[in-house]
């Protein structure tokens, strides 16, 4: 089986929408294509001496709404369609939570398991150096994504600094704290997807206390999904997986132990008390909630129709195929979408963004507490508005988010 082409399934969802909404098809041609698209080769010397050369893109999608956000991934099958496509989910996502930023992404290509941290250091600064045309505090804010995470902001942020001439926290977001990062935004994205996640069982009339629970993907999106779905939900985490495969426990299991034996070992698997099972099966398990929370194009029309979990929670960007949706819709099973579900990142990352230009930070308190009130307020919207239309909960999100980024594109109007 081929893949779908992310990009293609990104403007399939506008299109799809656009119609939906009466959007004048201008619009709808203007908001499916990216406002800029930078790519860049450039060499590196390697450990050895060798000089290799990599492959990065910075996208930029739209900027109606305000200055661009979205992350950076490090992994060896970026392309530039994917890039596209992560940048547009940024636009909506941004617009779905009312966070006022427009949508961007980047990538390099490259395999971070096999480069030495000096290596990631050095692509990732001179990555930042080409990108630095256009990115900047008041116009496009990167972020961590896959197979980056707090020390590549850390390095994103002295290089630019170093290029202006003093320290610039405000252009990226999930640094570290010490340098202007935000209390909280580690795990916020996982955050938000427990609020939505107790909000949507709420609405389907389950408790999520001892409710069973399998996530994929345990990098910082999933880890901190199970954890938190287990300390402060109580949920029974029964299944987690990584990229070499995954864990099943019908009992459950707690998932600080299985982070500290991944720690040791690398991976989930062989943790005791489990048995080791695929990818694959993890996402067919019955479970009363699903996480899908590492890569895109996970669920499609050829496993939907054996889902069994009763609420879907995408932590991951593009996990589920159209197709897909349409089969988990009929089959009954509520499906948060990717621009709700995980916005708990970009809405941090704002947080953090706004205390970085005041040099002013907040208590961890009222960064839950706002985000909290975000995540759970754009559930309300997002699941009042699909009950009006009789939808699935990614149809009502894209009506509001694209109604959204098209009434900010007709105030602006056409320049000149
Ligand atoms: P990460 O690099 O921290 O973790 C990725 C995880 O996915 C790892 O556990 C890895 O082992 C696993 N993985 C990789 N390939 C896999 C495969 N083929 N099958 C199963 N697991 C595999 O990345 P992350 O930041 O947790 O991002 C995960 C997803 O969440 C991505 O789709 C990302 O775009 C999305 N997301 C991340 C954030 C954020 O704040 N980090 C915010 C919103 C959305």
């Amino acid at each position: 089986m081929v893949a779908p082409n992310p990009y293609d399934t990104a403007k399939q969802q506008v299109d799809r929408v656009g119609k939906l909404i009466g959007l004048d098809p201008e619009v709808i041609e203007l908001l499916k294509v990216p406002r800029r698209e930078l790519g860049v080769n450039f060499p590196v010397r390697m450990d050895d001496g060798s000089m290799r050369m990599f492959k990065g893109y910075r996208v930029q999608h739209n900027f109606a709404r305000g200055p661009l956000k979205g992350g950076v991934r490090f992994h060896p099958n970026v392309t530039l369609d994917e890039v596209r496509a992560l940048a547009m989910w940024m636009t909506w996502k941004c617009a779905v939570v009312g966070i006022p930023f427009g949508g961007a992404k980047g990538g390099v290509v490259c395999n971070p398991k096999e480069l030495s941290k000096r290596e990631l250091e050095k692509i990732t600064r001179r990555y930042t150096s080409e990108i630095s045309l256009i990115i900047g505090p008041q116009e496009d804010i990167p972020a961590p994504d896959v197979y980056t995470d707090a020390q590549t902001m850390a390095w994103m942020m002295d290089t630019y600094s170093m290029s202006v001439g003093h320290s610039v926290p405000g252009i990226v977001t999930g640094k570290p704290i010490e340098i202007g990062g935000s209390k909280g935004r580690e795990e916020a994205t996982s955050r938000g997807v427990m609020y939505v996640a107790q909000e949507a069982a709420k609405a389907k009339g389950m408790e999520l206390k001892d409710a069973s629970v399998a996530v994929q993907g345990f990098g910082n999106v999933g880890w901190h999904a199970a954890r938190l779905l287990h300390q402060e939900s109580g949920c029974r985490i029964i299944a987690v997986s990584d990229s070499s495969g995954g864990i099943f426990s019908e009992k459950g299991f707690d998932p600080v132990a299985v982070y500290e034996h991944k720690k040791k070992t690398a991976s989930v698997k062989g943790f005791p008390g489990t048995e080791d099972i695929t990818n694959e099966e993890l996402l067919e398990l019955k479970c009363d909630l699903l996480v899908p929370a590492a890569l895109e194009n996970v669920i499609t029309k050829e496993n939907a129709p054996n889902v069994k979990a009763k609420i879907v929670v995408e932590g991951a960007n593009g996990p589920t195929t159209p197709e897909a949706d349409v089969i988990l819709f009929k089959n009954g099973i509520m499906l948060v979408p990717d621009i709700l579900a995980n916005a708990g990142g970009v809405t941090v990352s704002y947080f953090e963004w706004v205390q970085d230009l005041q040099f002013f930070f907040w208590t961890v308190e009222q960064i839950k507490e706002r985000l909290r009130e975000i995540m759970t307020s754009s559930f309300k919207r997002v699941h009042d508005l699909s009950q009006a239309k009789k939808s699935d909960l990614r149809t009502a999100a894209y009506m509001l988010a694209l109604g959204e980024v098209a009434r900010a594109f007709e105030l602006r109007g056409v320049y000149p």
